[in-house]
């Protein structure tokens, strides 16, 4: 069997990541996807242990004290992390894994997975973006101001990505994302 392998991915929400990681899962089966814990509430259609595991601020940090996250940040007044269970399951079963994480969780996660490839994708642009972020409405005025904000000091780690993809056609991106992964397992 051939060794597995970490996949993260990173970028500004809006950025068409999710929609991304999605087609990635569907392309290669035999993937896992690393379901993170958070604080935030659940959004229409989200179901909890699939998208995210979803727990009380109580519990998250009491997972912190434990020692149980391999990486976690806190924004938008939330809190979001990759738990150590969840890795060590999929790479004990063989299982090559995906992660949908924030810049500084992706670097951590490097750090302590030095092999973990990680993808950037790139926004066509902070206007675009907005606009995504607008018709998703999913958040409030002042949860969108924030995550634009965010967004700006994202683009800024792009570099220190091992892969950076931008999603100027969402068709386009996934094929990119798709030979990159192609490469990578071969
Ligand atoms: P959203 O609330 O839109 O689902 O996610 C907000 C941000 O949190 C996104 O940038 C997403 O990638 C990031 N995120 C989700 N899970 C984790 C995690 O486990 N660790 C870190 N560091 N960021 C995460």
């Amino acid at each position: 069997m051939a060794k597995p392998k970490l996949f993260v991915f990173s970028a500004p929400s809006g950025a068409g990541k999710t929609t991304i990681v999605k087609d990635i899962l569907k392309s290669f089966p035999d993937f896992k996807f690393s379901v993170s814990a958070t604080t935030r509430k659940k959004r229409p259609g989200e179901i909890d242990g699939v998208d995210y595991i979803f727990i009380t601020e109580d519990e998250f940090k009491r997972k912190i004290e434990n020692n149980e996250f391999v990486e976690w940040e806190k924004f938008y007044d939330y809190y979001y992390g990759t738990l150590k269970k969840t890795i060590d399951e999929n790479l004990s079963n063989g299982y090559t894994t995906i992660f949908e994480v924030d810049v500084k969780g992706a670097l951590n996660i490097k750090k302590v997975y030095p092999d973990a490839v990680l993808i950037f994708i790139v926004p066509p642009s902070i206007d675009e973006l907005k606009e995504r972020l607008k018709k998703r409405n999913t958040e409030t005025d002042e949860d969108l101001r924030k995550r634009l904000e965010r967004a700006q000091m994202e683009l800024s780690y792009k570099d220190k990505f091992d892969y950076v993809v931008e999603n100027i056609n969402l068709e386009d991106a996934k094929e990119k994302v798709k030979k990159i992964i192609e490469k990578e397992i071969s």
